[in-house]
């Protein structure tokens, strides 16, 4: 995704942009091996589906018609988390639900059909090349079925995703690694896809049971997707994986902490195999930390920040990056036509910059599990008291929770929720919260329905 997306932007400012793909062009949407994670459920939210849109206009609406299921997080979202669920109500907050392998098939096409745009399928880069100062990045060595071959370009973009061996490459050529922030989940997803039951009756296009932290740690989604399929994906931390059976698969979601997703699946038809896809860790690299850098080389996506998926922002944060990388060249391509000096710095910095707030929010979040291998750091517990305390005021306040999906949709800033009408109702909860203990203050224990017509929130 970072890879199309990249090459989209940069395709309004270079006569010719190569993208380098390691695996065989793909027949369809289909799932392949250098995307293991293409067969779990993937959501796009928001902010990712205006940049979507801005890049490609147009291609929202045609995958809405041809099946994608256009989702309004407040109306049609039945998500309990942390221990209750949310408040159901017209948000305008836009999610599209459909598979990951059919929306990355959907902007392959669009972005192939660039002029400016080459799709090299079944080449693999195998490091950098350097100009002779040793300052710069020229080009690439590429393998393909064809022999090894050598790229030269004014500017190299590693997308490589988690795998990306972009560090080893940069170390090798003496300009060492960046710094790594790492937290250990030990996560597993197991998917599946099912034919709905035809006596089924559930007035959301997306069901999310997850867990309330630290005492529960397994959770799930059901997502309709094109062709009116559920997408059904479970997920356990630490070890605690779905299994990939038939029985397994039901028990698991069985012993999630609502029984609404169970019930919801468990006469419903298997369309096909469960399969699993494990994530040791979410991960953040600090290039923008480097003493030395080389020009004429960015990284974005996962090669530089791989999030934990259970959060769904994952190719958000690709789109936001997009985004980001075409304004940086627009500036530089003002500021210095023809030269692309100092743009390497310019754009790892403000990447940090974006990726700061999804990297802390998860983090923080995923560290409240004494089991969660990371950096623990002073003040920890009180942000997770802080944090802890907004989720359930979340689920009792509209206007919170709109806030809140605000900033999780990547909308805005965590400045979203410091409106002063919010920050008052929110210590007064707080305060509640001291001597009133959680479930008398969450009170939301069956799934509120629907709104029955388009009323927006509080
Ligand atoms: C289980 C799971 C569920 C997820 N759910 C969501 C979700 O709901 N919503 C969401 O937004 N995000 C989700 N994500 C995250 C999302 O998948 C990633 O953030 C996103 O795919 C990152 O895109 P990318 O282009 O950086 O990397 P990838 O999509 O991983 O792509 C990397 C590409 O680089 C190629 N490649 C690698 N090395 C080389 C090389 N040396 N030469 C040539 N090609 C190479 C690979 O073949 C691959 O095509 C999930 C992730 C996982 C693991």
């Amino acid at each position: 995704m970072a890879g199309l997306l990249g090459a989209r932007v940069l395709s309004d400012f270079f006569e010719e942009v190569i993208v380098l793909e390691r695996d065989p062009a793909p027949d369809g949407p289909e799932a392949r091996k250098g995307v293991p994670q293409g067969r779990h459920a993937h959501g796009l939210l928001d902010a990712g589906l205006q940049v979507l849109e801005s890049l490609f206009p147009g291609l929202v609406k045609e995958m809405y018609a041809e099946g994608g299921e256009r989702m309004d997080m407040g109306r049609d979202a039945a998500w309990h988390t942390a221990g209750s669920w949310k408040p159901r109500y017209v948000s305008g907050i836009e999610l599209i639900l459909c598979t990951r392998t059919w929306l990355e098939w959907k902007v392959r096409g669009r972005v192939g059909a660039l002029r400016q745009v080459k799709l090299r399928q079944g080449c693999s880069v195998d490091g950098l090349l350097l100009d002779e100062a040793r300052t710069r990045v020229t080009g690439v060595k590429v393998r393909s079925p064809e022999g090894e071959e050598t790229l030269t370009a004014d500017l190299v973009v590693d997308t490589g995703g988690r795998g990306s061996r972009a560090p080893n490459w940069l170390e090798a050529l003496g300009f060492g690694r960046p710094e790594e922030e790492k937290v250990g989940l030990q996560l597993a997803y197991t998917s599946r896809f099912f034919e709905p039951p035809a006596h089924y009756k559930g007035d959301w296009k997306m069901m999310a049971v997850f867990p309330r932290a630290p005492e529960e740690w397994r959770g799930g989604f059901i997502a309709k997707v094109e062709g009116g399929r559920w997408l059904v994906t479970l997920h356990g931390y630490f070890g605690d994986y779905p299994p990939t059976t038939d029985e397994g698969f039901l028990e698991f979601a069985r012993a999630l902490p609502k029984p609404d997703l169970w019930e919801a699946i468990r006469d419903a038809r298997p369309l096909s195999e469960a399969v699993m896809h494990k994530v040791p860790s979410s991960r953040l690299l600090h290039y923008e930390r480097m003493e030395r850098f080389p020009e004429g080389f960015v990284l974005l996506g996962d090669s530089v920040c791989a999030l934990n998926p259970v959060y769904g922002q994952g190719m958000t944060v690709c789109s936001l990056s997009a985004r980001l990388l075409g304004e940086v060249v627009a500036r530089q391509a003002q500021s210095s036509p023809g030269s692309i000096l100092g743009l390497s710095r310019d754009f790892q910095n403000k990447l940090a910059r974006l990726l700061g707030i999804p990297w802390r929010m998860g983090t923080t979040m995923d560290l409240k599990y004494p089991q969660a291998e990371g950096q623990r750091y002073p003040g920890l517990g009180l942000l997770h008291w802080g944090f802890g305390t907004l989720i359930d005021f979340t689920s009792v306040n509209t206007l919170a929770c709109r806030q809140f999906y605000e900033v999780m949709h990547m909308r805005r800033g965590m400045e979203a929720l410091m409106r002063p009408d919010l920050l008052a109702a929110f210590a007064a909860y707080g305060l509640k919260s001291l001597f009133v203990p959680f479930p008398q203050r969450a009170n939301v224990h069956s799934l509120p329905q629907a709104p029955a017509q388009a009323s927006e929130g509080a």
